[in-house]
């Protein structure tokens, strides 16, 4: 087939994804999964699909019709993601600024890029010049704040046979419960399991340096988001302070942000969100910027998605897992002793299960 695809419009729908169990983290509580799925129509009938989460459910309005008035511009346009994303720069120039117009860019480059590969029949990462075959992977799926003598059961249940490595969420009112969960979770799934464990931003830094200083006796494979995540001088000085390495990235919203947090040297580790920073597009030049910087990459959410990023990043670290959109996807991703294998299938490898979408549409 002619790879050369023109923009024809898009459909999108809103879902309320169900979790099989709320997830609180140190910044908030998700009970559902707010979504919208985003449908992008070729003039040559290739039909490109992407996501994008939105922790809360009535910004979901603000992010479609950002996608709306973005599909409007681009009717009859070759769908290009270089020469989309020269055209968009230049015509949100003096609206400025990143947040939700950024996302709504990268629902529309994600999709560009599932249609483009679609296009020529192989999956994205190949078309991409990714060669590897598998990428490590995390269950990033539970393990919120809450019962903290439940953990130990939770976590060997979300390790099951597949996963050899798991995030702890932290955060609790007081430091004790901090380091009384991590010792559950981590007897309950043994030395061999690696053990991440997430903030979510809710440390002072005062707080974070104090905290952070007992948790680098627990072996741990990062602490992420510690503090706020524009905190960038904050987190430069936290690394001097802490042996653990730190993770940061998936509140970063430009290639640029990535680039000030490199050369400020914030962490050790880097997870950008494929949507937050703008897209595939974006999400390349970030893993240029990381791979010229000997900065291990992770990634942040959209595993399916992800999963084609990291394959084809030369210094790929950890792709996280959750399962918050198996109900609506068709064949969620393969995993297996602890690595994430990609589907022969083209472009993304995504479908939507539409009867599904139905029930939890909004
Ligand atoms: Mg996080």
């Amino acid at each position: 087939m002619d790879t050369k695809l023109t923009f024809k419009g898009v459909n999108i729908k809103a879902v309320l994804a169900p979790l099989p169990a709320p997830l609180r983290t140190g910044s908030g509580i998700l009970t559902h999964a707010p979504v919208l799925l985003v449908d992008i129509l070729s003039k040559e009938g290739v039909v490109g699909l992407s996501y994008l989460f939105s922790p809360r459910e009535d910004l979901l309005k603000c992010l479609k019709e950002g996608i709306d008035a973005i599909a409007a511009l681009l009717i009859g346009r070759e769908m290009d993601p270089a020469k989309v994303s020269d055209y968009l720069d230049s015509e949100f120039r003096l609206f400025g600024g990143s947040g939700i117009l950024t996302m709504a860019r990268a629902a529309i480059d994600m999709a560009i890029w599932d249609a483009i590969s679609k296009a020529r029949g192989i999956p994205l990462y190949k078309f991409l010049g990714g060669s590897k075959s598998t990428v490590s992977i995390y269950q990033s799926s539970g393990l919120g704040i809450g019962n903290i003598i439940t953990l130990g059961g939770e976590a060997q249940k979300l390790i099951g046979k597949e996963f050899t490595a798991i995030k702890l969420r932290l955060g609790y009112p007081r430091i004790e419960d901090d380091l009384k969960a991590i010792k559950i979770v981590r007897e309950a799934i043994g030395n061999e399991i690696a053990l991440m464990v997430d903030y979510n931003q809710c440390l002072s830094s005062g707080e974070a340096l104090r905290r952070c200083r007992f948790l680098d006796q627990f072996d741990l494979t990062w602490i992420e988001e510690p503090i706020h995540a524009e905190d960038l001088e904050g987190y430069a000085s936290l690394r001097q302070e802490l042996i653990t390495p730190l993770q940061i990235g998936e509140n970063l919203f430009s290639p640029t942000e990535f680039n000030r947090s490199i050369l400020m040297k914030c962490s050790q580790y880097l997870m950008p969100d494929v949507a937050k920073v703008g897209g595939v597009s974006n999400w390349l030049t970030v893993a240029d910027l990381c791979q010229r910087n000997s900065i291990p990459l992770s990634s942040h959410l959209y595993p399916e998605f992800s999963l084609h990023l990291l394959l084809s990043t030369k210094k790929s670290h950890y792709l996280e897992y959750v399962n918050w959109l198996n109900a609506i996807i068709e064949d969620p991703i393969r995993i297996e002793d602890g690595v994430c294998i990609p589907s022969n299938l083209p472009g993304v490898g995504m479908a939507w299960t539409l009867k599904l979408v139905e029930k939890y549409k909004i």
